[in-house]
């Protein structure tokens, strides 16, 4: 056996100091264990070619074989296109391409034999394929080569010659060398139950297969192998947690629960509510310290359901502590706890920055004696100098604006850590959340409570102002408040500012009647708390704003919601800012405004958005369109993906499977000490050392 990760890849035949270094720098790639790991994005069956009287627009990838009959270009500007038109005897098709028109002109011949491979197309009934790979037939030996696969390079790799076909060259190089196997990373017994090839099969059928069911065993291997060291590793720090701490046992529902239940409680609960309030109770009563994630859209009463969390802590003689991510949210929670408290025992303070003084030493030694029982506030409350007399349980909403590294420090608030409550409206998709909170717990409110009207979603192009002003008014006569959100992103913050500034006046001259308010993340905390309360009191009718408004702020009566430049906003963000209106009993509108021109994903993801109010549905269908690495939430959370082959958004199933794997191992073999999962253990340890996205997923 011999360890590929100690063998430098500058001495691999064909590459050297120089293209070592580019690989270095470029793909991260220093040993030929990184190479062998780098894995193509697709594969070519060159095998087959298809003859162009065969085709048509809906086929996947395929491969011809024929001559260019004669070049064109047409269109002008961007639409400005290099059209080679090919045959193979059979038929024509159209190569397009928009980019590089001068150089590909140069580079290929006239009836010249190519192997041309890519996706087929229909296009004023005509077939094209856009950018496709060329390569002279002559090149190519064909029956030898099975599937060929294509590696991702970057501009610099292709400066020093290495395409994908010179990555092709350097892996079959090393797969030449596998005829020694490598070390196995599965137990034999994992590998036998669940059917998976070995290591060293799957790393050759991966890059080299010889047909696509040997390829999708060597992927099968792969994945399941990927998912499975992660779920094992959160699973493992979740065990370990357990083992070391114990939590506080909430034993009872005692006095002040009770009486909130039965005299304060403004309406029945959801089933939802209930449900998940069993979950917790549960939870605290079993002498494992909580961690719990609670998921629900904007509006389901997840701050009824922590309020009520908080009332079994303090029956058992607890304080609780609730943490928001702005100061407008927290003390919005402080009203909406103290409102609901009315007339019972409880004491609930609130600590922001801003509390400074006399103030805020009160409410520090208050904690510190148990006077207070409840508090809530911003991150302030993290702070070294916050200290408590008995802190049992913390509850954090908007989770994704705590990293962490904020979470952990909560747990040295107690002789032993509180139990935890992470409240997030932002939906994850299940696969999603078992990922990157697989050591929560994870509760679903996923139901409204009743009377709630669906907010009405409109796409209208920009074109239509006046209608849209016109029915703005009408809403404004019925005594309705209006939202007008403006994008903001730092990359053209200046031109956004401009913008919002521009809407803002145009807007007041529009609506000469009303009073226009005006928030922006560039304001002084002070001017923005005094803009927003303009709309919150109800004294403005209009606000307009940037996407701070997206957390939190409870305005009921304000019922229409208008975003400009609608195509600039991701899903999950329109899903946030659209959840600010239909919090009251009339029918609500969000409208989502663009210009006529629209890129094929802003189509989709606007339709959507119109077909729906799901916030799990808009997430799981942003998984697929956008991918996790770039799902909101995770890149805030600190938590980087770095998985190689396996797929969040569509190994969801592979991963559920995994998981129960992977708990399964854990169940039978608690400590580690089995030598039959001798071979787990060792290459966790491996790769938390070596991988340091690992640790963060913890
Ligand atoms: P979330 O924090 O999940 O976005 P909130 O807790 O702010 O939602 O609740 C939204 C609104 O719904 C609040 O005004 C709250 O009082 C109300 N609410 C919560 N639970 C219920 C219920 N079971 N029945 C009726 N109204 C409820
Ligand atoms: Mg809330």
């Amino acid at each position: 056996m011999f360890d590929l990760t100690t063998r430098d890849i500058k001495y691999l035949s064909g590459v050297g100091p120089q293209r070592a270094s580019v690989l270095n720098k470029e793909l991260g790639i220093y040993s030929l264990h990184d190479l062998i790991y780098y894995f193509p994005y697709k594969y070519v069956d060159r095998s087959r070619i298809y003859s162009i009287q065969e085709i048509d627009g809906t086929m996947p990838y395929i491969q011809l074989k024929g001559e260019i009959l004669s070049f064109e270009t047409v269109g002008e500007g961007r639409q400005r296109r290099l059209i080679a038109h090919f045959s193979d005897g059979t038929g024509i098709v159209d190569l397009v391409w928009f980019q590089g028109i001068k150089y590909l002109i140069g580079k290929y011949k006239i009836q010249k034999e190519y192997i041309v491979f890519g996706k087929p197309s229909v296009f004023n009934g005509r077939i094209n394929i856009a950018h496709p790979d060329i390569d002279p037939a002559s090149e190519l030996t064909l029956s030898t080569m099975g599937m060929q696969p294509y590696y991702n390079t970057t501009d610099r790799m292709k400066r020093s010659s290495l395409n994908s076909h010179a990555i092709e060259k350097m892996m079959n190089t090393v797969v030449k060398q596998l005829q020694d196997p490598l070390p196995e990373t599965l137990s034999p017994s994992i590998l036998k139950e669940h059917h998976l090839m070995s290591l060293t099969d799957a790393l050759t059928h991966i890059h080299f297969p010889v047909h696509s069911d040997l390829l999708r065993k060597a992927q099968y291997r792969l994945k399941f192998e990927e998912l499975f060291y992660v779920q094992l590793n959160i699973l493992r720090y979740a065990k370990d947690r357990q083992q070391k701490y114990r939590g506080y046992i909430f034993e009872k529902v005692g006095e002040v629960f009770h009486s909130f239940y039965s005299r304060n409680l403004p309406f029945e609960l959801t089933n939802a509510q209930k449900r998940v309030l069993k979950e917790i109770r549960r939870d605290v009563g079993s002498g494992r310290q909580m961690n719990r994630l609670l998921q629900g859209d904007v509006g389901s009463g997840k701050t009824l359901v922590a309020l009520m969390s908080m009332l079994m802590a303090l029956d058992n003689g607890f304080q609780a502590c609730m943490m928001a991510p702005t100061e407008i949210l927290a003390n919005q929670h402080y009203e909406t706890i103290r409102e609901l408290l009315y007339g019972m025992d409880v004491r609930v303070e609130l600590l922001t920055g801003t509390i400074k003084g006399k103030r805020r030493a009160s409410i520090l030694s208050g904690l510190l004696t148990g006077d207070i029982h409840i508090l809530i506030g911003t991150h302030a409350v993290i702070e070294d100098t916050v200290n408590f007399a008995s802190l049992g349980l913390v509850v954090i909403d908007e989770q994704h604006r705590f990293g962490v590294e904020q979470r952990a420090r909560l747990w040295t608030k107690n002789v032993q850590p509180p139990h935890v409550l992470v409240m997030t409206a932002t939906p994850i998709p299940r696969t999603l959340a078992m990922t990157l909170y697989g050591d929560l717990d994870v509760s679903v409110i996923d139901e409204l409570p009743p009377g709630r009207k669906p907010v009405v979603t409109i796409h209208q192009f920009d074109n239509r102002r006046e209608s849209l002003v016109q029915s703005v008014r009408k809403q404004i006569a019925e005594g309705r408040q209006i939202y007008m959100v403006f994008p903001l992103i730092k990359e053209s913050e200046k031109i956004d500012l401009k913008n919002l500034e521009e809407g803002y006046l145009h807007i007041c001259e529009e609506f000469p009647d009303c009073k226009v308010c005006k928030v922006h993340g560039k304001m002084k905390a002070a001017e923005k708390e005094a803009q927003m309360q303009l709309f919150v009191s109800g004294e403005a009718q209009i606000m307009v704003a940037t996407t701070v408004i997206e957390v939190g702020v409870n305005v009921p009566n304000a019922s229409v919601m208008i975003i400009e430049n609608a195509e600039r906003f991701g899903l999950s963000q329109l899903h946030q800012l659209r959840g600010r209106v239909g919090r009251g009993a009339d029918q609500s509108y969000c409208i989502l405004v663009t210009g006529y021109k629209l890129a094929e994903d802003t189509r989709k993801r606007l339709e959507i958005m119109v077909r729906t109010n799901d916030g799990f549905e808009i997430a799981e269908a942003d998984l697929k369109l956008r991918g996790p690495g770039d799902l909101e939430g995770t890149q805030q959370s600190g938590i980087a993906f770095d998985l190689k082959i396996a797929d969040i958004a569509r190994d969801g199933q592979l991963l559920q499977y995994v998981r129960e794997v992977a708990q399964k191992v854990i169940d039978i073999d608690p400590n580690g000490t089995l030598p039959e999962n001798e071979i787990l253990w060792r290459q966790l340890k491996a790769l938390r050392k070596t991988n340091v996205n690992w640790a963060a997923i913890s």
